[in-house]
C-alpha cells in the first residue's frame, strides 16, 4: 500500500503532483535544490487550492488540511519513510540519473521509485537504480490537478506488483490510468506529436491556413484545441526535440520533424512563451 509520497522537484509538474496527492489525503514531502524553488512551488499549490475553494469544489477546511500534509525540504533524507518517491526534476538524462542514484541510498528498501519524464527511457533510468523491478514511469499531464489521465509506463524490468501498486495509487489520487510499454513518446505523445507535426507539414505545403487546419480538427474531429494552437502552447522547441527523439529512437523517416518547425525554432518563434508561434500572442 502506498501511504506516503516523496516528490523531487517543486516545478510545474512537481507542485501539481504534490497538490493532488495531498488533496487525496496522502502526506507528501517535496524537495528541490533551493528554498526559493520550494516557496514558489508551495505558492502555486496554495493559489490553486484557493481557486478550488472559490469555485466551491473544495471546503476551506479541506484546503487547509491538504496544505498541512505537504512538507518541503532541500534534503532528500526526508524521503526515508516514503512508500513512493516520484522524480519530477528538470528534463535532463544525466541529472535524472544522478538524482535517482543519490535517492536509492535514502529510501527504505521496499519503497517504489518513479519518474515523470516525458521522453527519457524508463528502462534506462530503472537500470541506474538499485531497484529496477520497483521502478515505473508515472507520466502526469499538465496541469496536473485538472488532467484526468495518468500514463503508467512499464520498463522492461518493472514487476507486476509495482505496476499493480501504481494502478492503485492512480485510483487513490483520482486519476484514470492507462498502461504503456517503454517506447519513445510512450502512448499519448506517440500519437499526439506526429499528428501535430503532420499539421505543420500541411501548413508548410499550403494545404490550408493555420486557422482552417485548426478549425478542421476542432469541428471535424471534436478536438478541444487545434494542433497548431496546441503546438504553440507546448512550445515549438519542445515539439522539435520530441520529434527528434522519435526520429532517432525509431530510425524511421515518418517521424522527421517538419522543416517549417525547424525554421520556426531557428527564428526563435517558440509559441506562446515568446509571443510568436503559428499565431501571434502580443507581448
Ligand atoms: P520545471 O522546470 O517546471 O521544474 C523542474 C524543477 O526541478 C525545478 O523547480 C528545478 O529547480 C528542480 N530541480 C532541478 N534539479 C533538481 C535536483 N537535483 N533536485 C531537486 N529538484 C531539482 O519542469 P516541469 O515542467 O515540472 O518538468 C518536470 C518533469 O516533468 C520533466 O521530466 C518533464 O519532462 C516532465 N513533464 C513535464 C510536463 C509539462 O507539461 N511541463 C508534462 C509531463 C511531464
Amino acid at each position: 500500500m502506498i501511504e506516503s509520497i516523496g516528490i523531487v522537484g517543486a516545478g510545474t509538474m512537481g507542485n501539481g503532483i504534490a497538490q493532488v496527492c495531498a488533496a487525496a489525503g496522502l502526506p507528501v514531502v517535496m524537495t528541490d535544490i533551493s528554498d526559493a524553488a520550494l516557496t514558489r512551488g508551495m505558492s502555486v499549490v496554495s493559489n490553486s487550492l484557493e481557486r478550488l475553494v472559490n469555485k466551491q469544489k473544495m471546503t476551506d477546511a479541506d484546503r487547509q488540511a491538504a496544505l498541512a500534509r505537504i512538507t518541503t525540504s532541500t534534503d532528500t533524507a526526508k524521503f526515508s519513510t516514503c512508500d513512493l518517491v516520484i522524480e519530477a526534476a528538470t528534463e535532463n538524462e544525466d541529472l535524472k540519473v544522478k538524482i535517482l542514484k543519490d535517492l536509492c541510498a535514502k529510501l527504505q528498501p521496499r519503497a517504489l521509485l518513479a519518474t515523470n519524464t516525458s521522453s527519457i527511457s524508463i528502462t534506462k533510468l530503472a537500470a541506474a537504480t538499485d531497484r529496477p523491478d520497483r521502478f515505473i514511469g508515472l507520466h502526469f499531464f499538465n496541469p496536473v490537478p485538472l488532467m484526468a489521465l495518468l500514463e503508467l509506463i512499464r520498463g522492461l524490468q518493472t514487476s507486476d506488483d509495482t505496476h499493480a501498486k501504481a494502478e492503485a495509487f492512480s485510483k487513490r489520487i483520482g486519476k484514470v490510468s492507462i498502461t504503456a510499454k517503454n517506447s519513445p513518446g510512450f502512448a499519448v505523445n506517440r500519437i499526439l506529436c506526429p499528428m501535430i507535426n503532420e499539421a505543420i507539414f500541411a501548413l508548410q505545403e499550403g494545404i490550408a491556413t493555420a486557422e482552417d487546419l485548426d478549425a478542421g480538427m476542432k469541428l471535424g474531429c471534436n478536438h478541444p484545441i487545434g494542433p497548431l494552437a496546441l503546438a504553440d502552447m507546448i512550445g515549438l522547441d519542445t515539439m522539435l526535440s520530441v520529434m527528434e527523439v522519435f526520429y532517432e529512437g525509431f530510425n524511421d523517416p515518418k517521424y522527421r520533424p517538419a522543416p517549417l518547425l525547424k525554421e520556426m525554432v531557428a527564428a526563435g518563434h517558440l509559441g506562446r512563451k515568446t509571443g510568436q508561434g503559428f499565431y501571434s500572442y502580443g507581448k
